[in-house]
């Protein structure tokens, strides 16, 4: 029995690793809950999986979600930092799931790599952010990091038994987005709408816009670069709009490994919670006669310039990334309120790192100076943007 804690289940991510653990329930505990404010949908999934602890991010919904499980006083409640470091560190837990949207997650990866947990992680942020201390500490503690983001799921599989050194280019596969054909000059006028509609996977909201302006690709280069030690120049990204080979990687004899599978979070997902098992998922199989063609493109570099952003953010180092990340953050935020455009986030993004004086080898501490930063930066740069609809 593996017993699991999920930091951020009731997201898109969260709610589907609870499917696989309810399926896998002879195989799988759910220890520990933790949510950012979803009351409603924590308290369901407390009654179905009754973990030990849960806990909310918001201090003001502490009171009510305790109310709302008062029948059950064998569940711990806890609440605001203190409750996602609890969940994280909790005793019974043999594995934590790090699910909890952008770079919120970083301090409780952190201490759940501490505690010597193993870690099956979807929230590419906290690499982005702080990829070298998370991956040096989990070197340390002898802590494996299993990545649930698809990608980079099929390129741990690619490189199961083999030599990293051997590695000559990993090649990140990209769907492309909703907007691959649209004509670069209607790309300003995108509204929130059409990029919430993702052409192959149905995600969260943050996810899905940053998949729209292609930063989701340039911030899964640099998890790649944390994740399996390969500088970033080494990943390509290559447009595949059928999303069914989920990465490659070439190695030094010139041989190409791949994984496929029909786009379904679920399956990446049992991997990580089961590795280095495989069984039955119950899920639908891949079934290449009925795909047909799997084609390839190269990016529009000039349509989507947050591939270079994340290559220059990567190369550069040190608190960048952090920035190019809370940036992101925040803009993305500022388009779905409707207040800047959909490529004045690239602008945004862009207008913090201009700004942004690089520490090379920075401590925790410097990273999440960078990362606060970076968000009143471009919270406040706005003034000076194109307003959306004008
Ligand atoms: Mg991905």
């Amino acid at each position: 029995m593996k017993r699991v804690s999920i930091l951020g289940s009731t997201g898109s991510i969260g709610s589907q690793v609870l499917d696989v653990a309810a399926r896998l329930h002879d195989r799988i505990q759910i220890v520990a809950l933790a949510a950012h404010s979803n009351v409603d949908l924590l308290v369901d999934q407390a009654r179905r999986f009754h973990p030990a602890l849960v806990s909310i991010g918001k201090e003001s919904l502490a009171g009510q979600l305790r109310e709302r499980l008062r029948d059950l006083p064998d569940i711990e409640v806890a609440s605001g930092n203190e409750g996602w470091l609890r969940a994280a560190t909790l005793a019974q837990a043999d594995q934590v799931v790090v699910s909890v949207a952008g770079a919120p997650g970083l301090l409780p990866t952190l201490a759940a790599i501490d505690e010597g947990k193993q870690i099956a992680l979807a929230s590419k942020e906290v690499l982005v952010a702080a990829g070298e201390i998370v991956m040096r500490r989990a070197r340390e503690k002898g802590v494996s990091i299993v990545p649930i983001d698809s990608e980079h799921s099929a390129i741990f599989q690619c490189l199961n038994g083999e030599d990293p050194a051997a590695i000559d280019k990993i090649l990140l596969t990209a769907s492309g987005g909703p907007f691959r054909h649209l004509p670069a000059e209607e790309i300003e006028r995108v509204t929130p709408e059409q990029a919430l509609a993702h052409p192959t996977w149905k995600m969260g909201k943050k996810i899905t816009v940053d998949s729209a302006t292609l930063i989701n690709k340039g911030l899964e280069i640099i998890e790649a670069h944390w994740l399996f030690g390969v500088e970033a120049e080494k990943v390509e990204v290559v447009i595949h709009p059928q999303s069914i080979v989920h990465s490659l990687v070439r190695f030094a004899d010139g041989s190409v490994i791949a994984q496929l599978g029909l786009p379904d979070m679920r399956l990446p997902i049992q991997y990580a919670l089961l590795y280095p098992e495989r069984i039955d998922t119950g899920l639908p199989r891949l079934d290449l006669l009925e795909v047909g063609a799997l084609t390839f493109e190269a990016p529009d570099l000039r349509k989507f310039p947050s591939l270079r952003l994340a290559q220059i953010a990567a190369s550069t180092g040190g608190t960048m990334p952090a920035v190019f990340n809370a940036a992101d953050e925040v803009a993305v935020g500022l388009f779905l309120d409707g207040k800047i455009g959909f490529t004045d986030i690239i602008v945004l993004i862009e207008r913090a790192m201009s700004r942004h004086e690089p520490m090379q080898t920075p401590d925790l501490e410097d990273i999440l100076a960078a990362d606060a930063w970076a968000r009143r930066a471009t919270a406040a740069s706005i003034e000076g943007a194109k307003i959306a609809g004008s």
